[in-house]
């Protein structure tokens, strides 16, 4: 297992446990955001999730899961209608055909019910281990670790592993922490990626993992960017250039 110890921190394995406390202390209850009644509408609420906020998508949901209630309602929906409906999610084409395929995929191999295992969720269209783990753990109280790009900055950030490998930074997770967990604890790593831990200006000033934390003080993707325009430039932002 590759992580990534800071000089003067105790390595991962000893501080994967006062992190996951003080998680639990900043975020006791932890749902998923999207709105769903049972393991489909979760299925298709987070295909629709792919490059869009869960606010966004629980706007569309409602319509959509009044429209088409089984999986055969969507193998068998008009894509037109299908699209018009995911629409304000952005990229709704293509979103549409995994949908409807997955409909498909259901009925043809499963009985019109969504599996509850990762092997058979991963052969669904549009669904990889992160779709599946978060439909395990939110729909079937099967613990998984869900990486996305949220656990994967902050894994990284809070030196639990150096991987930017989803998969890899997932093995690393399960060996750290302890599996009935892991569902709980990737929500809580989303959540302090949105409130606190940001890609672009990370608020290491205000964040209690600080203490435990080998990247406090990290440059985000703002800053970082601000800083190659200077050198590409030459010149500090905004200066005139030279006559
Ligand atoms: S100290 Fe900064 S980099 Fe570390 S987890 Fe907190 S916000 Fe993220």
């Amino acid at each position: 297992m590759e992580t990534d110890p800071a000089p003067k921190l105790p390595p991962a394995r000893e501080r994967i446990g006062p992190i996951s406390d003080s998680l639990k202390q900043l975020y006791p209850e932890v749902v998923t955001a999207l709105t769903h009644e049972n393991a489909l509408q979760l299925l298709v609420a987070t295909i629709l999730s792919a490059q869009c906020t869960d606010a966004r998508v629980n706007t569309v949901t409602p319509a959509l899961f009044a429209r088409f209630r089984t999986a055969r309602d969507f193998a068998t929906c008009d894509i037109t209608e299908l699209e018009q409906l995911i629409k304000p999610t952005g990229f709704y084409k293509n979103k549409a055909k995994h949908i409807r395929a997955c409909g498909v995929a259901l009925v043809e191999r499963f009985g019109g019910e969504v599996p509850g295992n990762l092997d058979d969720l991963v052969t669904l269209p549009g669904v990889g281990r992160k779709t599946a783990n978060v439909i395990l753990g939110d729909a079937f109280a099967t613990p998984g670790i869900t990486v996305d790009t949220h656990v994967g900055r902050l894994s990284r950030r809070l030196g639990l592993t150096r991987h930017r490998d989803p998969v890899k930074v997932e093995l690393v997770l399960m060996e750290l922490v302890p599996r009935a967990e892991w569902t709980d604890f990737s929500h809580r790593l989303i959540l302090h990626g949105r409130k606190v831990c940001y890609s672009r200006k990370p608020r290491c000033e205000s964040c209690p993992l600080a203490a435990l934390c080998p990247n406090v003080g990290v440059k985000g993707l703002a800053q970082k960017r601000k800083r190659k325009r200077k050198f590409v430039s030459g010149r500090p932002n905004g200066a005139a250039p030279k006559s």
